[in-house]
């Protein structure tokens, strides 16, 4: 009667998880999921095989065993006799099978790993498998890559429909390995966990030395086209660049907080600088995202800035204002070309409505050439969730267009992910905004007493916090103690005496009053 597989079977699953995603070119941040089967007893004491899939909306990176739910497979197994079911559908039923009550609703690609014959799953978004499914040329490259151990399946909307797809094609073909979704992702398997977590990474492994390869062989001029090699605009140094970055982000800021407040979150890696400033970058951003789980932190497009540096700060903050407004356009004509015509699917009824506070239009991730990437999100942590993914859209880009040309999900199937309910499900489990979110307050002394004690307020209220002292380590004590308390980037310290105004201007904002004043 007592049984310990649970801890076991669900301790391992724990730790694979995290595995998969400590490295974010296997997993980006909130995607992915896995699982794991297991025989247990349940509540009445009878023998019953549970499949323990991931919950919606946590990330790999960080779970925990209070992060996956368990369901009786032998419930949802039957499923698979149906041909179609609503989300909805699939939802309510999905919420009869649990093995114990108290445990997140499980993730929207839950049929995906139920349907599927094997004890342990991961399904991915990797990058290097991305490069075959986001690219012209994939599916052959893919096959050439992987021979008979690849299914191929073309693109679908998650769901119930995808997952009993996978399921009958892997059925046909009992000796494949793996599965890539067109436009999506990646899904292996094992018998234990190790052999899931091996094959999984053998895989990822395998199509990144074959595009590489491939990428290799195009830098060298042999076969392909090169890709990023050719820069459009000339990178600025780093200090140039930052200087840039803060004279406008002020201006920046504003033109995205139009209908909601956003924070802002500015870097210059290489990668983001290769791409903003080279010929490929006005082509590929116009294409779409590099995964459909980007698409809420990202949305389909960034704006690229129409700007070089020869033509100087003034120019960029005017066309700043004018690629806002056109992206905003652009987006707007997206929310209602789409609205009407989607149906989803799998769906009895459509179920689409862009009409709530998620439609925001403003650009989530800005690319300026020469100078580097803003990202915007309701707080720091928002804003480094949609970079962190842009960095994955440019490295499969980049493996995409040595395999063909990059391509991505229409505009109709960008939008069906984007305001798709249950994704929109996985933003509401955030709990609700508090009095100062999305505000940035700037606290003088913030390292004495009074000063602190404002801080720590704001920041529990939502704030972010720039907090200024005289006494520099003080303030980045403060600093530190509201990062580790409220999530990183909520806080920064800068040295500031309130008594001498050239300390209190910022060099970069008062060389730009200076050039505006000009
Ligand atoms: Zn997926």
């Amino acid at each position: 009667m007592t049984h310990i597989s649970t801890p076991t079977t669900l301790s391992q699953l724990v730790a694979r998880s995290r595995k998969l995603g400590a490295d974010r070119s296997v997993c980006n941040w909130g995607g992915g999921n896995t699982s794991a089967k297991s025989d247990e007893i349940d509540f009445r004491g009878r023998p019953a095989r549970i499949l323990w899939v991931k919950g919606s909306g946590s990330d790999l990176a960080t779970v925990t065993e209070a992060s996956f739910t368990g369901l009786f497979l032998e419930d949802v197994l039957p499923l698979l006799e149906r041909e179609r079911m609503s989300d909805t559908e699939m939802v309510d039923y999905l919420a009869h099978c649990f093995y114990e009550p108290v445990r997140p609703r499980p993730s929207i690609e839950t049929l995906l790993h139920g349907f599927l014959p094997f004890m342990h799953v991961d399904h991915t978004h990797a990058d290097a498998t991305n490069y075959f499914a986001c690219a012209a040329a994939g599916e052959e490259l893919a096959r050439d890559c992987f021979g008979d151990d690849l299914v191929w399946i073309p693109y679908r909307r998650p769901g119930f429909g995808l997952a009993r797809e996978v399921a009958l094609a892997v059925r046909a073909r009992p000796d494949a390995k793996l599965v890539i979704l067109a436009k999506h992702g990646l899904i292996t398997w094992g018998d234990t966990d190790d052999a899931c977590y091996a094959s999984t990474l053998a895989t990822i492994a395998k199509a990144r030395d074959y595009v590489e390869a491939r990428i290799a062989r195009s830098s060298s001029g042999e076969h392909l086209q090169g890709v990023f090699s050719s820069a459009r605009v000339n990178t600025l140094a780093a200090e140039e660049r930052r200087t840039i970055a803060a004279q406008v982000a002020p201006v920046l800021r504003g033109l995205v907080s139009a209908e909601q407040r956003q924070v802002l979150r500015f870097e210059d890696d290489e990668d983001v600088l290769a791409f903003a400033s080279s010929r490929d970058a006005p082509r590929l951003t116009k294409i779409g995202a590099a995964c459909p789980d980007h698409l809420v932190h990202t949305k389909p497009w960034p704006l690229l800035v129409e700007w070089i540096p020869a033509q100087g700060g003034e120019a960029l903050v005017a066309s700043l204002h004018a690629g806002v407004t056109a992206y905003v356009a652009q987006y707007r004509r997206y929310l209602e070309e789409n609205e009407q015509q989607n149906l989803d699917p799998d769906a009895v009824a459509p179920v689409y409505h862009a009409t709530d506070a998620a439609a925001d239009p403003h650009p989530r991730v800005i690319l300026i050439p020469g100078v580097g990437m803003f990202t915007t999100g309701k707080d720091a942590v928002m804003a480094d969730v949609s970079a962190q993914l842009y960095h994955r859209a440019i490295a499969v880009m980049r493996g995409a267009e040595a395999c063909g040309g990059f391509i991505s999900l229409s505009d109709a199937e960008s939008y069906a992910v984007e305001y798709w309910p249950l994704e929109q499900y996985k933003l509401k489990l955030a709990p609700p905004e508090r009095e100062f979110a999305r505000q940035v307050v700037l606290v003088t002394g913030a390292a004495g007493g009074i000063g602190s004690a404002i801080c720590r307020r704001a920041a529990r209220d939502g704030a972010h916090i720039v907090a200024t002292d005289i006494d520099r380590a003080g303030a980045e004590q403060l600093a530190a103690y509201v990062n580790q308390k409220f999530g990183s980037g909520r806080a920064v310290a800068v040295k500031m005496d309130v008594t001498d105004e050239a300390s209190v201007l910022p060099s970069s904002r008062r060389l730009w009053l200076s050039a505006a004043s000009t």
